[in-house]
């Protein structure tokens, strides 16, 4: 079988699965459009043409990931899909869910959530052992979850159900900016689960949104401030340019 997508992979990462050393494989391509998207940044590809992370890249053989994966395996115990939205890519996904299971490892998923559906068949199919969902707004606030995401309206809806499956260790993310940092509701919002709550320092820097462009980023003691508000949460982290992980709650 020779499937082809457009992808990047770290061979070796000790910060996207904490505790882990893990392989990420970048896939290219979104649906969503967010206003604080890092994957922005410009690459290279191939033909020497720039292109957004979050839009395209080179085409690569997935025997090519699986060997990757394959030299790495002696020093990971996982691997991790990330993106731009791996489930945007559904056969490719659990194509390479399953060979990474075959090799005895573990896999986790960075998702934006919008295909619980997707993201279900996998947990049934037992090809994912961790979500890392990302929750960029309240989930009650369609609104402004249609705002952050560029436009996709039934963005918070379909996030909710991502959050309310089942047999799935899950670990949410909000990573936060001056204009939306409204934590403290999508916090409450977890109470009661559990799951791992993980507040990222947003980087503006980044952002291809010109206005959220020139924000003061937050700085590590506020997000310290806002994780120890949280401590109804069984688990409150925080992630800094700084210094890394940090478990505050
Ligand atoms: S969901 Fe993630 S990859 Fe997609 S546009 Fe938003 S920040 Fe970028």
């Amino acid at each position: 079988m020779k499937l082809i997508f457009s992808g990047i992979i770290i061979p070796v990462s000790t910060i996207d699965w904490y505790g882990r050393s893990v392989s990420v494989v970048f896939f290219n391509g979104c649906n969503f459009r967010c206003l604080y998207c890092s994957n922005n940044r410009f690459i290279k590809v191939a033909n020497q043409r720039l292109e957004p992370l979050y839009r395209g890249g080179d085409a690569i053989a997935i025997e090519d990931i699986e060997k990757q994966v394959h030299d790495s395996r002696m020093f990971i115990s996982a691997v991790v899909f990330s993106g731009g939205e791996p489930t945007a890519h559904p056969q490719e996904l659990e194509h390479l869910a399953r060979f990474a299971k075959g090799q005895g490892l573990l896999v986790g998923i960075e998702t934006n959530g919008y295909y619980s559906e997707r993201l279900a068949g996998l947990i049934e199919k037992k090809l994912v052992d961790k979500m890392f969902l990302d929750i960029k707004a309240p989930l009650d606030n369609a609104e402004q979850y249609r705002m952050i995401t560029g436009g996709v309206g039934d963005a918070a809806e379909r996030v909710k159900k991502t959050l309310d499956l089942e047999d799935i260790d899950i670990e949410v993310r909000t990573t936060i900016f001056r204009s939306f940092a409204d934590v403290p509701a999508i916090a409450s919002s977890l109470s009661g689960r559990n799951l791992t709550y993980v507040i990222q320092q947003g980087r503006p820097e980044y952002a291809p949104d010109e206005k959220l462009k020139k924000e003061k980023p937050f700085t590590r003691e506020e997000l310290m401030d806002l994780a120890r508000n949280m401590s109804f949460l069984r688990d409150v982290r925080i992630r800094t340019r700084e210094k890394g992980e940090e478990r505050i709650v």
